[in-house]
């Protein structure tokens, strides 16, 4: 019998959960397999509704999670394998090396400076637009804010032939190239899941140019590119010649409400962030022209049709009610041409910008079914794990004891993926209180 809770994923969502279980005095373990947590909040620029800094409403959350009394993080780890029930489970966890002491690392950056690779690997963070070493912090409100060797790029892991400058750079002896991966099996009592969202790669959407024509980007470089902890200081330039975009317009729905994709569902959240995105280029600079191409504006949240009226009133923003057919590319100016059939005005057009901003699918993270088969836990069609009852059991599933909660089970907001970790925090907690509550009448009835 255990009293913890395991979380799976440590974003919005999962940190939302782990602060309300401890809180209520519950022990929980929170399994993440990046070398921070955060999610995906953490690379956003600014949250609709109200346009706030995200990393300035999450960073706050991250850290009280991570220095929680009730709370254990464990990155860089995933759940290979469950056992038992409800009350009494067997989680393996593989913890993979980061080649970092934790407890001695101060995140003070002298290794990733002096790392023999420092400015030579693409920064995914950053969506490739910057460079990291191959010691390297993920991002700067990282937490924990420690360093960790990519396992695959250093010299010296990989080839066997470093100097191995980031040791010597390392007042604190923190590096240690003999950390091996770990498995750990933890008792629990009850398991959340809020493993979250990844984007999809628009390459295959091959008429609009991404991949091929250096201003089509997609919305996730869009909020590294005009954010101020991003790569450019949070100045929106054109990959093809780093000057400003004038004109940008965004297409809603890229790989989503397709079924060529395999993504035929609609991901609830775009409309919203193309609008907010458009606001972002406008604050910056108030002559930007910001024009949506969408589907259907999907404004269903509250005050979100307040939002996009303040979108057109205040930012200037056009909405066009269509789905491109095609982008195609001015070789020598590098500018797009937008084309599409205006459903509204009826008729063939085309629209000259300078930079094409993609609203691309949400999808499971990728891996995620191998979670779902681990656990013994339903997922639909689409990979998304699934609810025993969408409309009365949001949070729980076929596995008594298994809640999953945030983007694992749909397409949602932040507002949307934090209610959803407060359920299931008090799912899991109602849970361990009945569990306990029979197992001491129990042991009541037996004295
Ligand atoms: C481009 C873009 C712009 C957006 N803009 C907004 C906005 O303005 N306002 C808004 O409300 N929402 C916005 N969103 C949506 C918002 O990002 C999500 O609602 C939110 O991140 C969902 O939180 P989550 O915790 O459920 O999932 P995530 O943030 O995806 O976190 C999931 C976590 O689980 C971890 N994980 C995944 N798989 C495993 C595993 N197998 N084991 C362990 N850990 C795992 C991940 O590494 C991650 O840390 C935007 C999304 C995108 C893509
Ligand atoms: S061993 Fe070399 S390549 Fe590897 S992290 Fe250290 S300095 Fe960088
Ligand atoms: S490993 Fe050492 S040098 Fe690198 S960030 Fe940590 S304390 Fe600094």
């Amino acid at each position: 019998m255990s009293e913890s809770v395991l979380i799976i994923g440590g974003g919005v969502c999962g940190i939302q959960a782990a602060l309300d279980l401890g809180d209520k005095g519950m022990h929980v373990y929170m399994v993440e397999k990046e070398p921070s947590i955060g999610g995906r909040m953490a690379l956003l620029d600014k949250v609709f509704p109200t346009n706030d800094c995200s990393i300035c409403i999450l960073a706050p959350k991250m850290i009280t999670c991570f220095n929680h009394p009730n709370v254990d993080v464990i990155t860089c780890a995933e759940v290979e394998g469950l056992t038992g029930k409800a009350g009494a489970f067997k989680v393996k966890v593989h913890k993979n090396a980061r080649y970092v002491d934790e407890d001695k690392c101060t995140g003070c950056d002298a290794c990733t400076q002096a790392c023999a690779l420092a400015g030579r690997i693409p920064d995914e963070w950053n969506q490739n637009f910057s460079t990291r070493g191959a010691a390297y912090i993920p991002f700067m409100q990282a937490v924990p804010r420690v360093a960790i060797i990519d396992k695959e790029r250093c010299l010296l892991l990989s080839r066997g032939k470093c100097k191995s400058q980031c040791v010597e750079a390392c007042q604190r002896g923190a590096i240690d190239f003999k950390q091996k991966d770990q498995t750990v099996t933890l008792d629990v009592g009850a398991v959340i899941v809020a493993t979250g969202l990844d984007m999809y790669d628009p390459t295959p959407v091959t008429e609009y140019g991404y991949g091929r024509f250096d201003n089509v980007i997609h919305s996730m470089e869009y909020e590294r590119l005009i954010n101020a902890s991003g790569p450019t200081g949070g100045h929106l330039k054109r990959r093809s010649d780093d000057e400003r975009p004038r004109r940008i317009a965004y297409i809603q729905c890229v790989g989503a409400r397709d079924v060529r994709s395999g993504h035929p569902y609609c991901c609830s959240v775009c409309c919203m962030y193309a609008t907010k995105d458009s606001m972002l280029a406008y604050m910056h600079h108030d002559d930007t022209e910001n024009i949506i191409f969408y589907t259907d504006l999907r404004a269903f949240g509250r005050g979100f049709d307040e939002y996009i009226k303040r979108g057109v009133d205040e930012y200037g923003i056009t909405y066009v009610r269509a789905r491109p057919g095609e982008v195609t590319e001015d070789p020598e100016t590098k500018n797009l041409y937008v084309w599409y059939d205006d459903t509204e005005s009826g008729g063939v057009k085309s629209m000259e910008v300078d930079m094409v901003v993609l609203s691309t699918a949400f999808v499971p993270p990728p891996g995620i079914s191998a979670l779902g088969k681990a656990l013994g836990v339903k997922m639909d069609e689409f990979d998304f794990f699934k609810a025993s009852d969408d409309l009365l059991a949001p949070m729980d599933t076929n596995v008594p004891g298994i809640y999953i909660a945030g983007a694992c089970t749909r397409p949602m907001d932040v507002t949307d993926a934090v209610t959803q970790g407060g359920g299931a925090a008090d799912r899991a907690a109602q849970a361990i209180n009945d569990f306990v509550g029979k197992t001491s009448a129990k042991a009541g009835s037996v004295r």
